[in-house]
């Protein structure tokens, strides 16, 4: 498959098309049930919003957004607009005119919205994980794609809506949050080029990295400097190239009286380990239950260790659930390495 790019893999014209077509064919007050992934991350709840926001701009006067499971949405994404927009995964339309999912490479991903999803009368899918399952009846995935916010830029883009202050900030905290800040492989000049059409509106690049990235608990700079001193490192794991790993258990956020999602950015200290090419964080998510991050430099395709093990992502970033002991979690993952090496 070639896109409009020429980028194989990409999205073709008549699946844009497709897309718009389905969008155009709606009427202004039909019901639009806007679904992420669970436990949201920027780049699902920004690209969500931001598409949430486009609609309202559209006309639409009734427009939904969830995520199943808890409805918490992390602090530093707490102030992104459109949050208004959210309901718990309980209120959302149970028959909507179409459902709209951002950022979710399974139905995996859905938790107990799955089902909702699967009998709506059209799905339109917009991501950009190369383990994309295509679960939709339309799917704009892009594996080329930095980040799901991307995607929706195109599509906002031929819906004409005209990118504002609020739907730039949104899309701006999707592409800050997938690119690591604009440090990973995939920050191309098209990434620059959209950045640099966001910022153009007016936004406060400096005042949503503070707030997004460099804004947390007092309690979770200690979590982190208990979770980092536990850290592991194994050289001869990934056939020689090294794995270094830590967890954190329900206790220790606990204990530290902190939330799940202060958790989620420390595979990036973990990661930055000079002997390792692999990463690994296990956070415990229930009874025997992980959410495991995963990371490589390059030595090894993560997504397909993840997707192994019933999870996905992308080659040098990646998760799954994991069960039993965080031990017997992390001996299941180094044995998976080998069989993907690059
Ligand atoms: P994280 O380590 O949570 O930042 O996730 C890294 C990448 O892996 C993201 O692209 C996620 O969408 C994907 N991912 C994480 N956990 C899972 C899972 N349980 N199933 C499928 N994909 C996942
Ligand atoms: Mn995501
Ligand atoms: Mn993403």
């Amino acid at each position: 498959m070639t896109s409009s790019s020429g980028v194989p893999g990409g999205i073709t014209d008549a699946e844009w098309s497709a897309a718009v077509a389905a969008v155009r064919g709606l009427a202004p007050g039909d019901e639009v049930q806007l679904i992420c992934h669970v436990n949201p991350d920027g780049d699902a709840l920004g690209s969500m919003l931001g598409f949430a926001l486009g609609l309202r701009r559209l006309g639409f006067t009734r427009v939904r957004a969830t995520f199943p499971g808890r409805f918490e949405v992390p602090e530093p994404y707490g102030a992104l607009p459109g949050t208004d927009l959210l309901v718990p995964e309980t209120q959302a339309y149970p028959h909507p005119a179409i459902v709209i999912v951002f950022d979710v490479a399974a139905e995996s991903r859905l938790g107990g919205l799955a089902d909702q999803v699967a009998a709506a009368p059209c799905t339109l899918v917009l991501d950009h994980h190369a383990s994309n399952t295509r679960f939709g009846r339309i799917n704009l995935v892009d594996p080329q794609a930095a980040a799901t916010s991307v995607v929706v830029d195109g599509l906002l883009g031929r819906l004409e809506v005209p990118l504002d202050v609020e739907i730039a900030e949104c899309l701006y905290v999707a592409l800050a949050t997938d690119t690591g800040s604009f440090k990973f492989d995939m920050t191309t000049p098209a990434v620059h080029s959209l950045a640099a059409r966001l910022i153009a509106t007016g936004l406060r690049p400096g005042e949503i990295s503070r707030r997004t990235f460099d804004t947390r608990p007092f309690g979770a700079m200690k979590l982190a400097g208990a979770v980092l001193g536990r850290a592991e490192l194994d050289p001869s794991a990934a056939g020689g190239r090294g794995m270094v790993w830590t967890w954190a258990t329900l206790d220790d956020l606990t204990s530290y009286g902190q939330k799940p999602y202060v958790l989620d950015t420390l595979i990036d200290p973990i990661r930055s380990v000079a002997e390792a090419d692999v990463a690994v964080v296990v956070k415990e998510s229930g009874a025997g239950e992980w959410a495991v991050s995963l990371r490589s430099k390059g030595a090894v395709d993560v997504s397909g260790v993840a997707v192994a093990l019933g999870g996905g992502g992308h080659r040098l970033a990646a998760g799954f659930t994991g069960h039993g002991t965080a031990d017997e979690v992390v001996a299941v993952v180094r044995a998976e390495l080998d069989r993907h090496l690059i």
